[in-house]
């Protein structure tokens, strides 16, 4: 009876994971969003590759969940094709690349928009995001893998006036990216989808909210002034492990007949023009 019982719960452990096997690039996986995906993916068998530019912390985690690091700046095209190629070197194919590196955009006025800052957030949130998906899908298809891909927009990339014009702008375009990404590579069985998260108290939203409230502002203030004022469920801000979760979904073959999507992580938010009352 006893033995019975063991040997369910060791079924139930190995199918609780749910990317044995799979090998996946994350970029801007050192840290925030990436991070916890590093982590939750390599808890649930995955080989990770982390993709980013913080070499150091980069590093640290990679060794502490027995993943690999790579130095990779997503606005380099060159750069993250080594990424991807580290992964084919390392396990000799490409299940997920989670595209998720990204930064900040500069408040201000559409009439003072700076043209330099323009170019260089859209060479890392947009671009970063194309260079990704053109060697994520190449390998996918020469290894003939059914893949999935799976980009970070943003809940600043289906509605008004939350963030950076320019911000904004990178993360809508990075939705028109991913569907038509989407339906190219449909037909080889790769899906494509996104996360559009909204206000996830890490190192970038923190920034973001310094420039407001003063270079003191702490994370838990972030934290709890999003969860009073930027979700439909009161008090609760959405966390780094929630959108992993999403990515881990989407990820895995619990999704398998998701394409084309894009996953709005908002706690309601967007929904709603409550959440500010
Ligand atoms: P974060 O700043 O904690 O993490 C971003 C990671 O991307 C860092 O590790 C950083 O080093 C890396 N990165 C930055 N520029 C890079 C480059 N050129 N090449 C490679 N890596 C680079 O922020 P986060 O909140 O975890 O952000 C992750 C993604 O989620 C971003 O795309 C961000 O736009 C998006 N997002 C965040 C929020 C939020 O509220 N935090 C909401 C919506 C979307």
């Amino acid at each position: 009876m006893e033995l019975g019982v063991d040997k369910h719960d060791h079924v139930q452990n190995l199918s609780a994971k749910r990317l044995i096997g799979k090998v996946a690039v994350i970029t801007g996986g050192a840290r925030g969003i990436g991070a916890a995906a590093a982590k939750l993916f390599a808890e649930n068998g995955a080989y990770v590759v982390i993709a980013d530019i913080l070499d150091e912390l980069g590093a640290m985690l990679a060794e502490s969940i027995g993943a690999r690091y790579i130095h990779c700046d997503v606005a380099k095209e060159d750069d993250v094709e080594s990424a991807i190629q580290l992964a084919l070197t390392w396990k000799g194919q490409l299940d997920i690349l989670f595209s998720n590196a990204g930064i900040g955009g500069p408040a201000g006025s559409i009439t003072s928009i700076d043209m330099e800052q323009v170019k260089h957030l859209i060479s890392i949130n947009l671009l970063g995001n194309v260079h990704g998906i053109k060697h994520a899908a190449r390998a996918m298809l020469k290894h003939r893998t059914k893949g999935s891909i799976i980009c970070t927009s943003s809940s600043a990339g289906v509605m008004g006036g939350l963030a950076s014009h320019i911000y904004s702008l990178s993360k809508a375009a990075i939705i028109g990216l991913m569907r038509t990404a989407a339906c190219e590579l449909g037909v080889h069985g790769i899906r494509v989808n996104c996360i559009s998260p909204h206000a996830v108290p890490s190192d970038l939203l923190v920034s973001a909210y310094r420039i407001f409230l003063g270079n003191e502002t702490r994370p838990e203030q972030v934290s709890k002034l999003v969860g009073e004022t930027g979700s439909l469920l009161r008090g609760r801000a959405a966390t780094v492990e929630d959108v992993a979760q999403a990515a881990l979904f989407l990820a895995s073959e619990d999704a398998g007949f998701i394409t084309a999507h894009n996953l709005v992580l908002d706690g309601g938010f967007t929904s709603s023009c409550n959440t500010l009352s």
